[in-house]
């Protein structure tokens, strides 16, 4: 007999999409560069940015905070930094590099299918010398990564210090990271859509609020062009643009967010200085790395990733079980 509790459909339409895996082919994974020295032929620099919050974000730090309210007592509070408001680095770099991943060759790290299932040459890099793009940019098992990212910090700015809201009782974040399976088939990456956030349902969480700006820096040793432009193009800022999704309640619609550039500045070899603070030359200078990333991004999935990460604020979310 049936009950009311078997009925897994949600009342709004779901909020996710799959986005297809790539197979991995052989000259999609090279040698890494190293960190010892400076390549003369590779690009170093760093990127000082910050995440606009859209709508809500709560980096969940799996504590329960005392609050002064007498109506929500008790509140889940969000990950601190030095006592401000952050998102990790670890979860900043996790946001960017599944974005990477689902745009370029490269394997699946995070997944309970066997490698069989997987698309040819698609299972995570098992060998140090010959890793596939996301690997070499973000690390693989023995191997640290080209790219750097420190926390985010919550940007001091009048009114817009941390809130609170009640967050629909969802999935907890974490559960369905890696490709889906559906009857015994991966049918892809799950990526999150952007939508309408629920803020007044059962679980009173602490959020940085929309508007609010977290500032984090990011900085690359030895990139090639190409690796350089697939990290730019993973934040979203390829043209047309599309928006990540960080945090906890994201099937609620939560952890929107915008990546904006603020100073970018490259150099080639360990002396030889030729970025620029200007900001028309950053500008230039970016748009001729996104370029390039075209040797490593699938323009297919490229497309579909800007597709299914457009903001749209008028579409509804879920706000309930499901
Ligand atoms: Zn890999």
């Amino acid at each position: 007999m049936a009950r009311a509790g078997d009925n897994y459909e949600p009342t709004a339409p779901k909020p996710y999409e799959f986005v297809s895996i790539p197979q991995v082919r052989g000259q999609d994974r090279e040698h890494p560069a190293g960190h010892d020295r400076y390549d003369a032929e590779r690009l170093s620099g760093h990127l000082s940015a910050n995440l606009l919050v859209l709508t809500w974000l709560h980096v969940g730090a799996g504590s329960i905070r005392l609050n002064r309210s007498p109506k929500y007592p008790l509140i889940r509070s969000h990950v601190r930094v030095g006592g401000q408001v952050a998102m990790p680095a670890s979860s900043l770099k996790g946001m960017v590099r599944s974005v990477a991943e689902a745009i370029s060759h490269s394997c699946v790290r995070v997944t309970r299918a066997p490698r069989n299932q997987l698309p040819p040459g698609a299972a995570e890099c098992r060998d140090k010398e010959k890793l596939c793009p996301a690997c070499r940019l973000f690390g693989a098992l023995g191997y640290q990564g080209l790219v750097r990212f420190s926390d985010a910090v919550l940007h001091p700015e009048e009114g817009v210090g941390p809130k609170l809201v009640r967050m629909p009782a969802l999935h907890s974040p974490g559960k369905h990271r890696g490709p889906y399976i559906q009857s015994g088939r991966v049918v892809g990456r799950k990526f999150y859509k952007h939508g309408q956030t629920v803020i007044d349902a059962n679980t009173p969480v602490e959020v940085c609020p929309p508007r609010a700006r977290l500032d984090f820096r990011i900085d690359f040793d030895n990139l090639s062009k190409a690796e350089v432009g697939l990290l730019l193009t993973a934040m979203g800022l390829s043209d047309p643009p599309f928006y990540l999704k960080g945090g906890g309640g994201k099937p609620a619609c939560y952890g929107s967010v915008m990546i904006q550039v603020q100073q970018f500045q490259t150099w080639a070899g360990a002396e030889e200085l030729y970025g620029s603070y200007d900001i028309e030359q950053e500008a230039t200078n970016m748009k001729q790395y996104l370029k390039a990333a075209g040797d490593l991004v699938e323009p297919d999935q490229l497309t579909r990733i800007t597709s299914v990460l457009a903001y749209d604020p008028n579409r509804e979310c879920p706000s309930g079980n499901y």
